[in-house]
């Protein structure tokens, strides 16, 4: 074939075609090039690699800012802007620091205020690294950069609500405080380092729900009490009805959750404690005495205070419930016991009498009420004869001298 000045033309316009093309897709391949990142670009002189947090500790500083500058990066990587702002990527990162530590059970500071604490360490980081070229070779810098890292990998974000450094003796408002279950977890998270975040604690949970259960039923509860007080006032009688809702309450087990209910605040909906608090020794001494059941002695009592005024249709709060007797009997049994425990013996005196006695008969392995006749020999102390207690023989009578 013959090469003529038509056909050289058309192939010179192919090569200039096919070049155009290669440059286009060259331009394209270093764009790319340009927004992949190599390791040394993600590594920071400080922190080394930037990782996110783990999920099964409490982070520390170190932990908090490798997380803050890999989100930084990952945030100016998803978008074309320059630099995403400090907020901007400390609201993000807190958020998950806060997830950390409410999975732990453990009540914290404020957003705004773990967002202060993220914003003094970072400026201490970027004070440290200015300038980080010019001396990046000298030996001194080089300690102070590793003893940096050395203290933010031992110390805790510690956004804890409790600053106590004994958080058995905590002197915080009840919201600050640590849960007891949870303070051994916190002082190893502060100094040893060694407890991990499980999986789902079931008793637990079922025991915060059922907390939570409780706290709302009192909450309506109160909300009830307060509608029937009006009603109660025209009648001017007394609602008791608190009371024996208090004694439901304790029936059922779970001795914390009680301890805990009963200092429930009600002052979200302006009712002053309904709770009886004084010692009733007195009451408690004379209903061993004579025998008196917890029901009746409460009762008995609280008609007294009715009668005497101090119970009213507007004030219930000295109502005394059979709970409240039980607890005082068993105080006061033990303080006598104590006290008793202490004296000296002079002389000891007895006496004795047939008493119609109610005793538990075993039968296999289940226990029966009975009433049964027993002599009961009476310890006296003289002088001032002072009950020491009694005693019954097995078998037999006893013979006196
Ligand atoms: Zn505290």
């Amino acid at each position: 074939m013959r090469l003529t000045w038509h056909s050289f033309d058309l192939y010179w316009c192919v090569i200039v075609y096919l070049r155009n093309k290669i440059m286009a897709e060259i331009d394209v391949v270093k764009k790319v090039n340009s927004k992949r990142t190599t390791r040394k670009v993600v590594t920071d002189p400080v922190f080394g690699a930037h990782s996110a947090m783990s999920a099964n500790v409490l982070p520390t500083y170190c932990d908090v800012m490798k997380a803050y500058l890999l989100r930084k990066h990952e945030l100016k990587s998803a978008s074309d802007r320059k630099e995403p702002s400090f907020t901007e990527v400390a609201n993000s990162v807190i958020s998950d620091i806060e997830n950390l530590w409410q999975k732990s059970s453990i009540p914290i500071i404020t957003h705004q205020k773990v967002m202060e604490k993220l914003k003094l360490y970072h400026d201490r980081y970027r004070n440290l690294l200015r300038p980080y070229k010019g001396r990046q070779h000298d030996a001194k810098y080089k300690a102070k950069i590793e003893d940096f890292l050395v203290h933010s990998m031992s110390q805790l974000f510690d956004i804890a609500a409790c600053k106590c450094s004994d958080t058995a003796n905590c002197t915080c408002e009840k919201e600050r405080k640590v849960p007891a279950a949870e303070r051994n977890f916190l002082e190893d998270q502060r100094h040893g380092r060694r407890m991990m975040i499980g999986g789902v604690d079931v008793k637990m949970t079922q025991r915060l729900q059922q907390r939570n259960k409780r706290k709302n039923m009192d909450f309506e509860k109160r909300a009830k009490f307060l509608a029937l007080q009006s009603t109660a006032e025209a009648k001017g009688t007394c609602m008791s009805s608190s009371s024996s809702g208090e004694e439901e309450m304790s029936k059922d087990g779970n001795a914390e959750v009680e301890a805990v209910d009963s200092d429930t605040d009600y002052s979200a909906i302006g009712q002053i404690s309904t709770q009886m608090r004084s010692p009733l020794s007195n009451l408690a001494r004379e209903c061993d005495r004579h025998g008196v059941s917890d029901r009746c002695a409460a009762a008995l009592a609280t008609a007294v205070l009715q009668d005497v005024g101090l119970v009213t249709g507007n004030d219930c709060a000295m109502v005394i419930d059979r709970s409240k007797v039980r607890r005082e009997r068993k105080r006061k049994r033990k303080e006598l016991q104590s006290t008793s425990l202490k004296k000296r013996l002079c002389g000891i005196y007895f006496d004795g009498r047939k008493d119609k006695t109610r005793t538990q008969v075993k039968r296999g392995k289940k226990s029966y009420p009975k009433i049964v006749v027993k002599e009961h020999i009476t310890l006296v102390q003289e002088p001032n004869s002072e009950y020491l207690g009694h005693v019954t023989p097995d078998n037999g009578t006893f013979i006196f001298p």
